[in-house]
């Protein structure tokens, strides 16, 4: 569909807000509250903030829940009894206030869990969410978009972008069929296009290595002492994956209470210690650097190769959140020169 363009007035957008939520709608919106941004499900209109870089949290969650119950069972003498969970109950969400990178997110995670195998649970909650996203005007040192092929006003991923523009009003770009839908339930509040362009209300973000120079580079460093030189001081706490957009790593498990389980899918990372331990004891990635390459290979090198996607949108979450100070960025930086 080609890309529509309209202006929406700072007033009319609170009310595009409340009208999604007078229609039964349910959305996830940035709040900003003691010095920290996250995304917080249903606010109120007053508490939304447009000011802020980037959540700690992505929004990773509404389509891959961090517990996910996939199937409840009984069990007795005569067998298994298995209930199915019903998809068809996802509650439908909006999205609002994400940024570029991280819609561009879904897409990544969407090459992973849509790939050979479809899997209902992940495309169920993917339908129903509906991304209302927010041009970038400000970054910081870890933001590195421009890096992995994207950048602070792209398109990627969203339903309806914003931008907002000097005059405090709103620039609404209208990319899918699902975005087209919300601006005709609420046409009165969107006026012609204005005259005024994106380009010149975005963050500047650098270009600071080439992707496809650092996937090159990753084809013959399986071997190289970067991986043990540079991640000395990871401590595997799993934090960088557990804030990643991308990250995809779960486990299965089985809980039981008596007669009755659920089997539940649980976000892991491939950064603990116990991800590839098998049950004889032996563990083939037996130390910190095997873990920090796979990390780094995964999104750079696998994905790319098996996905035709990368594995990271340079939202710098996980370099904002390391306890230690691992900076993904600068090791990509130094990757592209290996
Ligand atoms: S957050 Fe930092 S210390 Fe923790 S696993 Fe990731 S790189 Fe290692
Ligand atoms: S690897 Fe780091 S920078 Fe890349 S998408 Fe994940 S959290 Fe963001």
């Amino acid at each position: 569909m080609e890309i529509e363009k309209k202006l929406i007035k700072k007033a009319s957008l609170e009310k595009l807000f409340e009208k999604l939520q007078a229609k039964g709608n349910k959305i996830f919106a940035p709040v900003s509250k003691d010095g920290k941004t996250e995304f917080q499900y249903n606010p109120s209109y007053a508490e939304v903030t447009y000011d802020h870089i980037q959540t700690t949290q992505s929004l990773k969650n509404t389509v891959f829940p961090k517990i996910e119950n996939l199937i409840r069972f009984k069990t007795d003498r005569s067998g298994v009894e298995v209930t199915e969970v019903d998809l068809t109950q996802v509650q439908s969400l909006v999205l609002w206030g994400v940024h570029p990178c991280d819609a561009a997110g879904f897409n990544a995670l969407k090459s992973i869990f849509m790939w050979d195998y479809k899997d209902e649970y992940f495309n169920s909650r993917l339908q129903k969410i509906a991304v209302i996203g927010l041009s970038c005007h400000k970054s910081d040192d870890n933001c590195f978009c421009t890096s992995v092929g994207l950048n602070p006003g792209g398109t990627q991923g969203c339903d309806i972008l914003l931008t907002k523009l000097s005059s405090g009003d709103f620039l609404a770009e209208i990319i899918t069929e699902k975005g087209k839908a919300i601006v005709t339930e609420a046409s009165e509040l969107f006026e012609t296009a204005p005259s005024e362009t994106k380009e010149g209300n975005l963050a500047q973000v650098n270009q600071q290595f080439s992707h496809e120079k650092v996937t090159k580079n990753l084809a013959g460093a399986f071997e190289h002492p970067f991986w043990v030189e540079n991640s000395l001081r990871c401590i595997g706490c799993g934090a960088c994956a557990f804030v990643c957009p991308a990250c995809a790593c779960f486990d299965i498990q089985d809980e039981t209470k008596g007669k009755n389980g659920k089997r539940l899918r649980c976000w892991d990372s491939c950064g603990f210690g116990l991800f590839t331990i098998h049950t004889s004891g032996h563990n083939p990635r037996e130390v910190q650097s095997q873990r920090w390459r796979q990390r780094i290979l995964h999104k750079f090198s696998y994905m790319p190769e098996r996905n035709e996607s990368l594995g990271c949108i340079g939202c710098g979450r996980c370099s904002r959140a390391c306890p230690v100070d691992m900076n993904i960025l600068e090791q990509l930086v130094s990757l592209e020169k290996l």
